[in-house]
């Protein structure tokens, strides 16, 4: 979204710590994000890792959750990321969808044996973006839901 642009910018010098020096070097070269007013991705390297990914051992993590949770920063990652795996569209309307990837196939399994939903696993970010009172609407048509199906 655009205005996390600036939230981006504000919070990169506190994160830099984290990151791979390749990545860094690709942000001094290309920047931290790319495309267009409306249409922000942050940039990656060769087309694979975001440059705001950096690595414990073998596993890639945020660098910008990572500040955030540590108390360096304020503004936890980009809201498509917080909200992933759910995509949202604003053209024509707002569209939610659900993207599946054979990276998150642990993570579902385990919410299928824990008895964690998507919009419980979600609730923040999905209050972030759209609000409480819509959450907790929404919430309230996933239950019906359940109740007819
Ligand atoms: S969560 Fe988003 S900003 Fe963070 S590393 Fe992944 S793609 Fe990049």
């Amino acid at each position: 979204m655009d205005e996390e642009i600036p939230e981006l910018e504000r919070a990169f010098p506190a994160i830099a710590h984290y990151l791979p020096v390749r990545h860094l070097e690709a942000i001094q070269t290309s920047g931290m994000y790319e495309g267009e007013p409306g249409s922000w991705a942050t940039t990656c390297i060769d087309n694979k890792a975001c440059v705001f990914v950096y690595y414990e051992g073998d596993i890639a993590k945020c660098s910008l959750e990572k500040g955030y949770l540590n108390g360096e920063t304020t503004w936890r990652k980009p809201i498509s990321c917080h909200l992933f795996p759910i995509r949202v569209t604003s053209q024509p309307r707002t569209m939610l969808r659900y993207e599946t990837i054979e990276e998150c196939d642990a993570a579902v399994e385990r919410g299928e044996q824990e008895h964690i939903t998507l919009p419980d696993f979600l609730k923040e970010p999905l209050i972030r973006r759209f609000g409480e009172e819509w959450y907790n609407e929404f919430i309230e048509v996933c239950n019906e839901h359940k109740r007819i199906s």
